[in-house]
């Protein structure tokens, strides 16, 4: 026989996501453990925009906030790194890269997604921070601003679009990418959106700064932040492990969730970019919030069918 839960739930991920989720379940009177490695994806950014009441707020601020609302209710928070996943009798059994295991009824996977980015020197030196991908992250930041966006499928050119509501000094570097159509370079040259062929070899650093586009030929666009398109992919190892697969979505893959966040394994929920690649700051939080909802009513409806065995048995 496996041993029993030490916990209602276990979350995996710490961000809004996760702790938007164990806010509510301790609430609850859940018990409930968040393990959490401490890598928010936004952590490169200064701030974090379009939070209602935490306007630009640091995004490790907010979350040694959320851990500390977490905490004040009896949530646990335990920082690690959760490695293994396996299905039992009585749960889920989740174990860590520090040592030790932690069992539950339920399972929320809260982990977030990486950023693939592209293979282009400098891109990955200045993620975050004037490398961008969000109009809404940091949009506002370089309005006005010369943006160079460097072209990698269908979504480069609604980037272009959309950064060009932010500044008209927008230059589109198609690079390899597919041809977008007739269609798509009419908008940008409507739009005064200047497009400059070739391949992209590098981005021209000096130290922290972004200087410029440079071009296997040479050629320097000088350029104060880049956008790009990065692919999208949920980190899904422990929904892996437990017999889950990753579902394709046109910018990367995630882990495909019902409307309160239910995935196709029974008792294992996800909640934020793990389930929604696009979800930012508030809309992970409010998934997680919806998810740990959903995983109370589950544990209310199990709790209230094993009272009426356990009455019926007597
Ligand atoms: C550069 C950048 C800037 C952004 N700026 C904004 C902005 O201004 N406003 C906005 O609304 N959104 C912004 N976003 C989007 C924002 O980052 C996401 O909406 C948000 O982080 C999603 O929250 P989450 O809880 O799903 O995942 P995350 O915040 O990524 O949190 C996941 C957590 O899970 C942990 N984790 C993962 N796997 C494990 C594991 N196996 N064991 C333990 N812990 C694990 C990670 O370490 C991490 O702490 C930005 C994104 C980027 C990339």
């Amino acid at each position: 026989m496996s041993p029993e839960p030490t916990h209602d739930v276990v979350v995996v991920g710490g961000g809004a996501a996760g702790l938007s989720a164990a806010v509510a379940l301790a609430r609850s009177l859940r018990s409930v453990a968040v393990v959490d490695a401490g890598e928010p994806r936004n952590a490169p950014a200064a701030g974090a925009h379009n939070l209602l009441g935490r306007e630009g707020v640091p995004p490790l601020e907010l979350l040694a906030a959320g851990r500390r609302e977490a905490e004040q209710y009896g949530a646990e928070i335990v920082t690690d790194r959760a490695v293994t996943a396996r299905a039992g009798e009585h749960g889920f059994t989740i174990g860590l890269a520090g040592g030790g295991e932690l069992r539950a009824r339920r399972l929320l996977l809260a982990s977030g997604l990486v950023d693939e980015l592209p293979d282009v020197p400098g891109v990955a030196e200045l993620w975050g921070r004037s490398v961008l991908h969000c109009p809404y992250c940091h949009g506002w930041e370089v309005r006005g601003r010369r943006i160079g966006v460097l072209g990698a499928g269908p979504m480069s050119v609604h980037q272009a679009l959309l950064f060009r509501q932010l500044s008209e000094d927008v230059v589109f570097f198609p690079g390899r990418m597919a041809d977008p159509g007739a269609e798509a370079w009419e908008q940008l040259d409507a739009l005064g959106v200047r497009v400059v062929e070739g391949p992209v070899q590098r981005l021209r650093l000096e130290g922290d700064e972004l200087r410029a586009v440079v071009l296997d030929d040479g050629q320097e666009v000088p350029v104060d932040a880049v956008v790009v398109a990065p692919r999208f992919v949920a980190r899904a190892d422990l929904y892996e492990q437990l017999g889950g697969t990753l579902t394709e979505h046109p910018v990367g893959e995630l882990i495909a969730t019902g409307p309160m966040g239910s995935t196709a394994i029974p008792g294992v929920w996800a909640a934020g970019n793990a389930g929604d690649l696009s979800a930012m700051v508030s809309a992970a939080s409010g998934a997680g919030l919806v998810a740990a909802a959903a995983i109370n009513a589950d544990l209310v409806a199990e709790d209230a069918a094993a009272a009426v065995r356990a009455r019926a048995a007597v």
